[in-house]
C-alpha cells in the first residue's frame, strides 16, 4: 500500500515525489513515458521579472531560495549541475516598456534583480536594441531534461516509478482509498500537465492551455568569441545560450491548439524573431524544432489542493510558462498540505474555484 500514487513525472510530479520520499512517505510515480511533457521541451529559464510589464509576484524571495536550494542540493545528490545563473538583457520593444521599467527602480523588493538599463543601440551584447533596455540579475535557467532523467533513475531506486499510461476509468477513487490495477494508496496527485483538463476530478478547473513552439540551434564553426551573446537576450523573442555553443529560441503562444508537432510557420516565425534581435543571426543554424503544451491557468496562478468532495483526489499543476522557478517553491508547500493540513496559499488554493463543481 502506498501513501501516494502521483500521475506525471513531469517536474511538478518528480520534485513533489522527490519531497514526499524525502519525508518518508511511500510513493508511486505513473507516467507514459513523457508522451505529452512540457518540461521535456521547455527551456527552463527562470525569469523573476515576467511579462511585457516586468511585474513581479510578491513571493519573488521565496520562490528564488527555493530555486536555489532546492537544484543545488538535486546537482549535490547527482553530482551534476542543473541549476545555472546567467544574466539577462531585456530588449523594450515597444516605447510603453520605457513607463513599465521606470517604476522598478524605486522598488527596494526588486533592487538585487535589477542591473543598470542601457540607450538605444548601446547594449553590451552583440544584439540589435533599437529601443534600448535593462539588465536583469538572478535570472537563468535549469538543464530540465538532464534533471528529469536524474530523478527518473532516482525514483527507480526507490521502487516508485511505473511507466503506464493512466485511463481515468481504471481509477477507483474512494473515500477511503484508491486503486490502480494491483496498486493501492492512501490518496492521488494529479500531476499531469494540460492533460488535467480531460479529468473527471479536475476536469472543472480553469485550465487555459498554452502550446508553445521552441528551437534548438547551434553557433556556425566560423564564429568567433563576442558575435554571439553569453546572456540570455529577451526582446519579442528570447535567446539562451546553453552548453556547448548551443542556444535555444523561443517561443511561440498558441492557445487554440494542443499539436505536440513543431510547424514550419512557427520555426519561421521564431527564426525572423532571432533575424531581429541579433547583430549576426547568420552564425546559427537550426537543429531541431520542439512543441510542447504549457499547463496554463485561466487566472495565471496554479492549481494547489485536494478535491472537494473527493478527499483522496490532489492536484498539483497549473505552472503555466514558469515551472522552473514556482515548483521548487509550490512543492513545499504541497508536501505540508498533505502531511499536515497546513493551509495552502490562498492564490494557488483550488478552493477559490469550489463554486465551480458540478
Ligand atoms: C515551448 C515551451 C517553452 C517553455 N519554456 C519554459 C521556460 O523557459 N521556463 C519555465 O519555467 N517553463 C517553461 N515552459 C513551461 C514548463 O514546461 C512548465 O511550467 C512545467 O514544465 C510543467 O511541468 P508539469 O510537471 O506540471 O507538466 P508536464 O511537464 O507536462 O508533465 C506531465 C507529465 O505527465 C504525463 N502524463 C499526463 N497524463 C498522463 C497519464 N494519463 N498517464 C501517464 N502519464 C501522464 C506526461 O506525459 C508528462 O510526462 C515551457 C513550455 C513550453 C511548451
Amino acid at each position: 500500500m502506498y501513501d501516494y500514487l502521483i500521475v506525471g513525472q513531469g517536474l511538478a510530479g518528480s520534485l513533489l515525489a522527490w519531497r514526499l520520499i524525502n519525508l518518508g512517505k511511500k510513493v508511486l510515480v505513473l507516467d507514459d513515458g513523457h508522451t505529452s511533457s512540457s518540461s521535456m521541451v521547455a527551456a527552463g529559464v527562470i525569469n523573476p521579472l515576467a511579462g511585457k510589464r516586468f511585474n513581479h509576484a510578491p513571493q519573488i524571495h521565496d520562490w528564488l531560495e527555493a530555486v536555489e536550494t532546492t537544484y543545488t542540493h538535486l546537482a549535490q545528490q547527482a553530482k551534476e549541475p542543473f541549476l545555472q545563473w546567467v544574466d539577462m538583457l531585456r530588449l523594450f520593444h515597444s516605447p510603453e516598456q520605457h513607463h513599465f521599467y521606470a517604476r522598478l527602480p524605486g522598488q527596494a523588493a526588486i533592487a538585487d534583480l535589477l542591473g543598470g538599463s542601457f540607450p538605444p543601440d548601446e547594449p553590451s551584447q552583440p544584439v540589435q536594441a533599437p529601443l534600448g533596455g535593462f539588465t536583469q540579475h538572478r535570472t537563468g535557467y535549469v538543464r530540465l531534461p538532464a534533471l528529469l532523467h536524474f530523478l527518473a533513475h532516482w525514483l527507480r531506486e526507490h521502487q516508485a516509478l511505473h511507466i503506464a499510461t493512466v485511463n481515468h476509468e481504471d481509477l477507483e477513487i474512494s473515500a477511503e482509498r484508491v486503486c490502480y490495477g494491483s496498486f493501492q494508496a492512501g490518496g492521488i496527485v494529479f500531476c499531469d500537465g494540460y492533460r488535467s483538463m480531460h479529468s473527471p476530478w479536475f476536469g472543472y478547473l480553469p485550465f487555459a492551455p498554452d502550446q508553445g513552439e521552441i528551437l534548438t540551434l547551434t553557433q556556425k564553426p566560423n564564429a568567433r568569441p563576442g558575435q554571439l551573446p553569453n546572456k540570455i537576450i529577451n526582446g519579442a523573442e528570447w535567446l539562451l545560450p546553453i552548453d556547448d555553443g548551443m542556444f535555444r529560441l523561443g517561443s511561440t503562444h498558441n492557445h487554440q491548439t494542443r499539436d505536440h508537432q513543431p510547424t514550419k510557420e512557427g520555426t519561421n516565425k521564431l527564426l525572423q524573431g532571432m533575424n531581429a534581435l541579433l547583430k549576426n543571426p547568420q552564425l546559427l543554424e537550426l537543429v531541431r524544432s520542439e512543441a510542447g503544451v504549457r499547463p496554463a491557468t485561466s487566472d495565471r496562478q496554479p492549481f494547489l489542493g485536494t478535491h472537494p468532495t473527493c478527499p483522496k483526489a490532489h492536484i498539483f499543476n497549473g505552472f503555466g510558462a514558469h515551472g522552473s522557478l514556482m515548483i521548487p517553491w509550490y512543492s513545499e508547500q504541497m508536501c505540508r498540505w498533505l502531511m499536515r493540513r497546513q493551509p495552502l496559499p490562498e492564490t494557488a488554493d483550488i478552493a477559490r474555484y469550489r463554486d465551480k463543481i458540478a
